[in-house]
């Protein structure tokens, strides 16, 4: 397989696109103004602690105080303070043994604020490079569930123990799926870097004297080389001579093998104007997906899932039938696949494949479907095929979807998707008509409305027009009013 990263910088957003074998497979947004906390390390200090929520409330800097649950404080050492229950639940300490009023305290982001709920913390910090997440505050090695063969995980873990106790600190460390065959250099290499970026985050601790910023995670053109799976990756362009030599400070340091392909583009095209970047952009967030065969897929959005409904286009005659709607489906689970990454979707996913008969069948295009996303960066499951053939999934991701990140309810249908059609508005239009025919004396009246009521007014709808004219003695004029949604429309008195 042969992936290319194409990484596009202007001063406000950065966005990186993830192309396989030509065709884009995933894109990642990041904005200055919208930049989140998530990852950064705060020196905070408790604001106030409620017993009765066993959480407390920390300001660390930002409008609205920040929150943490007795459960996400640290209490080294742990098995004196964190008890296993009957259950085999934790029960953890109370916060007010935890913390006090006024207390300082290191903290890290684990989840933006959003609307009104303040930003969720912990104190378990960590530190992710390119194989390993530093636990500064544990004593653990922990390998990622990723990371299945268990002889690898066992060679990983004793090439970690020894690496850390030869450091000399009581660290512990969690090992990424990327650290899956990684040689003891690599891992080293990867520790050394995390110890001194925790080094420079004690320094900066040392020299603040209030609540502060003291780590913030690394700006998305380098966090994603951290995290590339550098076997897959042919080559990196990026259109912005300072990232270049970001990121390549970078990879000198981590991940040296990727420095030679790091490269500027330099084209005179726009870098997502490649591979045609930009219109599969703006076909992610697009209902309607058009597959090659000529059906299409319809991805429905509400609050608490996500539905994909599968269609074969147009006309199929009998022959051949189940073969068609086979194939159709088959199709439609890849461009699935691709679609959930595309669009980074999240929770409860329900896909609606055309019936089929042939048990085969089913089971080949579930299979297509479990394949393509094993590839998924996030994590996916497919929970259930219901009686009715319906495809329930599950989809773990930690940033928001592409519609989010791009897009806000639209004002004309109200984030409903549909609007009044103009025939329905010409209805109402003539209701509002003899209303005010009724109430007011003017000779004229004159309509202003979008083109299209105006079209169906001077076209389908002209008889009635006419006979409006004549029951109120009216003359009706009619002025198309651009601007106007077609929902939009007055009657003025001339
Ligand atoms: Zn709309």
């Amino acid at each position: 397989m042969s992936e290319e990263i194409l990484v596009n910088v202007t001063p406000r957003e950065t966005r990186v696109a993830v192309v396989e074998n030509g065709v884009l497979q995933e894109v990642q947004i990041e904005r200055v103004a919208r930049r989140g906390l998530v990852g950064g390390i705060f020196k905070g200090c408790v604001s106030r602690v409620m017993p009765g929520m066993d959480a407390a409330f920390i300001d660390i800097g930002l409008e609205k105080a920040a929150f943490i649950h007795a459960s996400d404080v640290n209490t080294l050492p742990r098995s004196s303070q964190s008890v296993p229950a009957e259950d085999g639940e934790v029960v953890h300490e109370a916060i007010s043994n935890l913390l006090h009023d006024g207390q300082q305290v290191l903290v890290q982001v684990v989840k933006d604020q959003i609307g009104t709920k303040g930003a969720r913390l912990t104190t378990n910090i960590t530190v992710p490079s390119r194989y390993l997440v530093l636990l500064p505050y544990s004593s653990d090695v922990r390998l990622s569930a990723r990371l299945e063969d268990e002889e690898e995980r066992e060679r990983l873990s004793e090439l970690m123990q020894e690496l850390l106790d030869g450091s000399g600190k009581k660290f512990g460390c969690i090992l990424r799926t990327a650290a899956e065959s990684a040689s003891k250099e690599e891992l080293r290499r990867d520790l050394d870097f995390l110890l001194r970026l925790w080094d420079s985050i004690v320094e900066k601790i040392g020299k603040v004297t209030s609540v502060a910023e003291v780590y913030s995670d690394l700006p998305l053109a380098v966090r994603t080389l951290r995290d590339l799976n550098t076997d897959d990756v042919e080559n990196i362009y990026i259109d912005s001579r300072e990232t270049v030599l970001n990121v390549k400070t970078f990879a000198e340091k981590l991940v040296p093998e990727l420095v030679g392909r790091i490269q500027r583009y330099t084209g005179a095209r726009p870098i997502f104007d490649l591979h045609g970047i930009e219109d599969e952009l703006e076909k992610a967030l697009r209902r309607k997906v058009m597959l090659k065969s000529g059906g299409h897929l319809v991805f429905d959005q509400t609050e608490s899932m996500t539905t994909v409904d599968v269609n074969t286009g147009g006309y199929i005659g009998n022959r051949n039938l189940e073969e068609t709607i086979f194939k159709t489906n088959l199709e439609s689970a890849l461009a699935i696949g691709r679609q959930l990454k595309l669009r980074n979707l999240g929770g409860i996913i329900i896909i609606d494949f055309i019936d089929m008969a042939e048990e085969e069948h089913k089971r080949q295009v579930l299979r297509a479907l479990e394949k393509v996303l094993e590839k998924d960066r996030a994590k996916t499951q497919i929970c259930e095929v219901s009686p009715l053939g319906l495809v329930e999934m599950t989809r773990k991701r930690t940033h928001e979807s592409l519609e989010h990140i791009l897009c806000e309810p639209c004002p004309t249908c109200a984030g409903g998707g549909s609007i009044k059609s103009s025939q329905t508005v010409c209805y109402q239009l003539f209701r509002e008509i003899m209303r005010v025919a009724r109430q007011y004396e003017a000779d004229e009246l004159l309509v202003l409305a979008s083109q299209s009521v105006v079209d169906l007014l001077v076209d389908e709808e002209s008889d009635i027009l006419a006979e409006l004219e004549e029951f109120t003695k009216k003359t009706i004029k009619l002025q198309v009013e651009t601007l106007y949604t077609q929902e939009q429309f007055d009657v003025v008195l001339l």
